[in-house]
């Protein structure tokens, strides 16, 4: 029987960056809607780590769907700001209705605060934690990965989301935002998490 696993986000380019790597497992990848699962009452991120919020996620929505979930949580860690936004990443300035409109109220204030941080002062990485859970709510798989670089507060590309204009990461001074989507799956935070994760649900479940 082929093995189901639903992604558990409202982002769609989370579930393709992660559809992008567990499509080749031989396991169907589904999305919270392809279930009917997008108006569930959205868990309360209460954690204060990404992993715990991830395990919340995971876990409440296999148990109200009685399926196996993959959720994950992600965020910007910026060393000047003592780690902020972190876990508050997604609604860290507070306003704006849309997924767009957060994301530049975001972008806003990450340039406002780092306006007087010398660019040598600016790493930053990506982190994303990712869960598993079985649909009885037991956890089977979790693993993390992080994306390292320099903010900069001239946006630069029209890939990818959120923060992606903003983190440096190459050498010759590319965005996140600048990279293809397969070069940012081969790189990046989600894909290293989501790789562990092909290893150990393959593992798991004996997958070829
Ligand atoms: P989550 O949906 O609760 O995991 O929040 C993730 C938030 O972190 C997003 O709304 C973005 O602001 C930011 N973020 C996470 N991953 C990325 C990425 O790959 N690129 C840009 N921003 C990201």
């Amino acid at each position: 029987m082929i093995q189901e696993l639903i992604i558990a986000t409202g982002n769609p380019h989370k579930v393709d960056e992660i559809r992008a790597v567990l499509g080749g497992l031989g396991i169907r990848v589904s999305s919270l809607a392809d279930v009917g699962g997008e108006n569930l009452a959205e868990p309360d991120e209460s954690g204060s780590t990404f992993a715990q919020n991830a395990r919340i996620k995971a876990t409440q929505y296999a148990r109200e769907l009685g399926r196996m979930v993959l959720a994950d949580d992600s965020g910007l860690v910026v060393d000047a700001l003592d780690g902020a936004p972190g876990v508050h990443s997604a609604r860290w300035s507070g306003s704006g209705v849309t997924r767009q409109e957060r994301d530049a109220a975001n972008n806003a204030k990450l340039v406002a605060e780092l306006a007087k941080v010398p660019e040598r002062r600016r790493e930053a990485k990506f982190v994303c934690a990712m869960c598993v859970a079985a649909a009885d709510g037991s956890v089977i798989a979790e693993a993390q990965g992080t994306f390292e670089g320099v903010i900069t507060v001239v946006p630069r590309g029209s890939n990818g989301f959120g923060y992606d204009p903003y983190l440096i990461v190459d050498a010759d001074g590319r965005t996140s935002a600048e990279l293809s989507a397969q070069e940012k799956n081969a790189r990046s935070h989600r894909g290293v998490a989501t790789r562990a994760i092909a290893q150990l649900l393959s593992r798991r479940l004996a997958l070829s």
